[in-house]
């Protein structure tokens, strides 16, 4: 495993592999990122993880403050499943071009995430650019967890790069919690509630299955778990699976939500 600390580095490392693989990060790795990993190892010759908190898709200076970083525990836990190459870039390097053109996301991607977190995705493809442009991988390999993330990624880059995006199933641990680098911000208490939360909504596709009004369970769901745990929820959808517009649930669709439990916000799809 080589450590890459800059783009110099970087480029000498990577040049000529036709099949690399990339897993991006914000580091505060576990068993989610890691699955990521041993799927590029799987269908690519090499593998790049990059692990950089980006500020750009922050839009609140205190959750980038908060942000779980923890370097050294990372590289410890890389060498293990032992990726070709991890890429820890600078801040400075990374943005010492402008992008040319701005990124603007449609009216009708304006939801969810998108709509709580103003300028968060827009950020987020932008890096995702600089990082394409930079690496030129084969297949980039994205959690379902981040289900708009991977959504919008998957429909910016289609036309414009060569790289593909290979979505990877989303990791749970025993109390059917998704795997987070923030949920290393919960107490056990909280994390007990995210799991009683979690199995909830998975059931909830069972319940909606049966009801002729699913859009009126949602709503009553959604004001029961407000009140029993205490959480703040920014918004518990039914959406469709190809284009993330609320759907009827006899197409294919998820139950997204994304939800306040003391100060720390988590998201999560069923
Ligand atoms: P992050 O470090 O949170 O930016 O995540 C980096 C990548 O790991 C993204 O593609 C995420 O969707 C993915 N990821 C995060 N949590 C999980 C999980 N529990 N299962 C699978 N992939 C995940």
């Amino acid at each position: 495993m080589k450590v890459l600390k800059n783009i110099s580095v970087l480029k000498k490392a990577i040049n000529n592999i036709s099949s690399l693989g990339f897993v991006p990060t914000m580091g505060g790795l576990h068993n989610g990122h890691i699955s990521l990993i041993k799927e590029s190892k799987k269908k690519c010759k090499k593998t790049i993880v990059s692990i950089y908190i980006n500020p750009k898709q922050f839009n609140n200076k205190k959750d980038f403050s908060n942000y779980p970083r923890n370097l050294n525990k990372d590289l410890n836990l890389l060498k293990k499943i032992n990726p070709d190459y991890v890429f820890l870039p600078t801040t400075k390097e990374m943005y010492k071009n402008n992008n040319k053109k701005k990124i603007i996301l449609m009216k009708s991607e304006k939801i969810l995430c998108a709509k709580m977190r103003k300028g968060h995705f827009e950020g987020v493809l932008d890096i995702m650019q600089r990082f394409i442009k930079l690496i030129k991988p084969k297949y980039i390999f994205m959690g379902e967890k981040d289900f708009q993330q991977l959504y919008l990624i998957k429909k910016f880059i289609k036309n414009r790069y060569k790289s593909k995006i290979y979505s990877c199933k989303t990791i749970r641990d025993k109390n059917y919690i998704a795997l987070s680098t923030r949920n290393f911000l919960l107490s056990k208490k909280d994390l007990n509630i995210v799991g009683k939360i979690s199995r909830i909504l998975k059931n909830a596709r069972q319940k909606i299955k049966e009801t002729n009004s699913p859009f009126l369970y949602l709503n009553i769901l959604k004001k029961k778990l407000v009140k029993k745990f205490k959480i703040k929820i920014d918004y518990l959808e039914l959406c469709n699976d190809h284009n993330l517009q609320e759907s009827n649930p006899k197409k294919k669709y998820r139950i997204m939500i994304a939800f306040h439990i003391k100060k720390v916000r988590l998201i999560d799809n069923f």
